[in-house]
């Protein structure tokens, strides 16, 4: 249950995608290029104004 880094094709260790299974990038790549995961979110269209006020309306 392990896929290839999309920036190295090194294989990503299963534990990082067990802690972050979104991430397409082995932490060296995240560390260097950066995470993808704020990239992951902008293409579900939620900035982190609208993931806030979400999160008050949940909580109102
Ligand atoms: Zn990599």
């Amino acid at each position: 249950m392990t896929r290839p880094c999309e920036i190295c094709g090194k294989p990503i260790p299963a534990e990082r995608l067990a802690a972050l299974p979104q991430t397409r990038r082995c932490v060296k790549c995240a560390a260097t290029v950066g995470t993808d995961l704020i990239t992951a979110r902008r293409t579900v269209g939620m900035d982190i104004e609208t993931y806030k006020d979400l999160l008050s309306a949940t909580r109102s």
